[in-house]
């Protein structure tokens, strides 16, 4: 259990994990924005905080500078004069904009001397700054400089009874900034309060959506388990997403064919018992028989233990096919291809099997229509043509026919066998390759046939890459071909 765990911790931190890259997604997909516009509004607030101030500043600044020139602050209207309670007035007036902004103004007058210090410290000195003069030139501006806490500006004072506004005087003024860095402070605090809210909100959101999203397939996962524990062979139907369905469906159909396979190793196997006990069944008869009888004669033992020889060799006969079947059926057994002269071959077959033919009265005829060299598998190709000409012989009439026919075209060679035998039933004809299929069991019985022959030809000839074909007439005939290609495709290119 605890391995089980370890193994799927290391799986989600390998990232191969997909509930692991969902969960990442999700993380991301949350966080980054959060993160982007929480910056982006401190960022804003800072800004707007500083304009506003500035503006707020120059305003009041702006009307204390036309109260200065009401009042002739700067003595330059002859008749004017500067009373020493409207000075007072204004000199208030500044005090007041100092403390409300906890800053410093000075007024310069256009000598550059400073008139008036909120500070007190530099009355009646001289500036020499680029700011004071630039504004007397008409440009003005406000720096914010955030490092060391203030924003300093300057605010022209301009006299406008005089034509075209003349600049009498520079307000130079430089206020804290602590107010807004203490507002940004809090709000900071509080959106890293809300920050951090969300990444647990989050982190729990994508959690719990990794895991949701990933449950459709660990429900495949665990169908697919239950069957393969053996728990279950039904099909598995996992409908949530069109993945899911894909991969289910790929599943059952593989299901479905194990199925088919597990079915048909299952009838194999029980055909199998049943074809081998048959001749079992025979020797134990006779043998019983024999058993029974203490005083039988010689002759009889003879006799039973001739049947029982005869049952031998048909258990014999049953094994040896089945060991060819097997052999064929292993996908793996690659075939021996040699180039051989195929007129050869059918000539030495039918050689051998002329005894059976005699035996039975039966005529075998060999027409080759040219001389066919072909690259194939000798011991599969032997098996094939002896299984279709003994057929032939063994399922034909007393004083009947058989014709072996090859020709060949440029891709392929016929090797083709008729008979004027007993024929097939129709109905018989899509059966004839299965295993242990016969049309008569007990005369194929008593010819030796043990159903396995036709299978074996198929195999041998499907691994050729060639083709079995058959036609019949019940009480006519029966007429097998074998179309195989001359050139063996692996062989050639390997040979080039
Ligand atoms: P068996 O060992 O019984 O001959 P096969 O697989 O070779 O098995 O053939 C299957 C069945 O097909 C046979 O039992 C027989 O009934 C039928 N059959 C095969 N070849 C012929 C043929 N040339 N003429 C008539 N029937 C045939």
């Amino acid at each position: 259990m605890v391995k089980k765990i370890l193994g799927e911790l290391k799986r989600f931190l390998s990232l191969r994990s997909l509930q692991a890259r969902i969960f990442i997604i999700v993380l991301v997909a949350g966080l980054v924005p959060s993160i982007i516009v929480r910056s982006m509004i401190l960022d804003n607030y800072e800004e707007h905080s500083v304009a506003q101030r500035i503006s707020n500043v120059q305003n009041q600044l702006l009307i204390v500078g036309n109260h200065l020139i009401s009042n002739n602050y700067f003595n330059t209207k002859p008749e004017g004069y500067s009373s020493s309670v409207s000075r007072d007035v204004i000199d208030a007036e500044l005090e007041m904009i100092s403390n409300l902004y906890e800053g410093r103004v000075m007024i310069i007058d256009s000598s550059l001397r400073v008139m008036k210090d909120t500070y007190g410290i530099s009355e009646g000195k001289t500036i020499i700054s680029e700011e004071v003069i630039r504004c007397f030139q008409g440009a003005n501006m406000s720096n914010y400089d955030r490092e060391h806490g203030y924003i300093e500006m300057t605010t022209p004072i301009v006299d406008a009874t005089v034509d075209s506004g003349q600049i009498v005087g520079v307000m130079l003024t430089s206020i804290s900034n602590e107010t807004i860095l203490a507002t940004l402070e809090t709000l900071d605090r509080r959106s890293v309060t809300f920050q951090n809210l969300m990444v647990v909100i989050i982190l729990g959101m994508a959690m719990l959506l990794s895991i949701i999203l990933m449950r459709p397939f660990n429900r495949v996962t665990q169908a697919i388990n239950e069957v393969k524990a053996g728990y279950s062979d039904e099909s598995i139907s996992v409908p949530d997403y069109a993945e899911t369905v894909h991969i289910v469906d790929a599943f059952n159909q593989l299901l479905s064919r194990m199925r088919t396979l597990d079915n048909s190793r299952q009838e194999f196997v029980e055909n199998v018992s049943h074809e081998l006990k048959t001749p079992m069944a025979g020797i134990k008869v006779l043998a019983d028989s024999l058993l029974t009888q203490p005083d039988a004669p010689a002759e009889l033992y003879r006799e039973f233990m001739t049947d029982i020889a005869t049952e031998i060799d048909r258990e014999n006969q049953i094994i040896t096919d089945l060991l060819a079947l097997v052999k064929m059926d292993k996908k793996a057994q690659e075939l021996n291809i040699v180039s051989l002269n195929v007129n050869d071959m059918v000539e030495l077959i039918l050689k051998r099997l002329r005894p059976i033919a005699r035996k039975r009265d039966v005529e075998m005829v060999f027409e080759s229509v040219r001389p066919v060299v072909a690259e194939v598998d000798e011991v599969k190709m032997t098996l094939i043509m002896t299984n279709l000409v003994e057929n032939a012989i063994k399922y034909n009439k007393e004083h009947g026919r058989v014709k072996v026919v090859l020709d060949a075209d440029h891709q392929f060679f016929t090797f083709e066998v008729s008979d004027t035998g007993l024929g097939i039933p129709a109905d018989s004809l899509a059966h004839i390759y299965e295993r242990f299929y016969r049309v008569d069991k007990s005369h194929s019985r008593e010819i030796g046939g043990t159903g396995l022959g036709l299978a074996i030809t198929k195999s041998a000839v499907l691994m050729h890459r060639g083709a079995i074909t058959v036609d019949s007439a019940e009480g006519e005939g029966t007429r097998f071909t074998v179309k195989i290609p001359l050139y063996n495709a692996a062989h050639s290119g390997q040979g080039g």
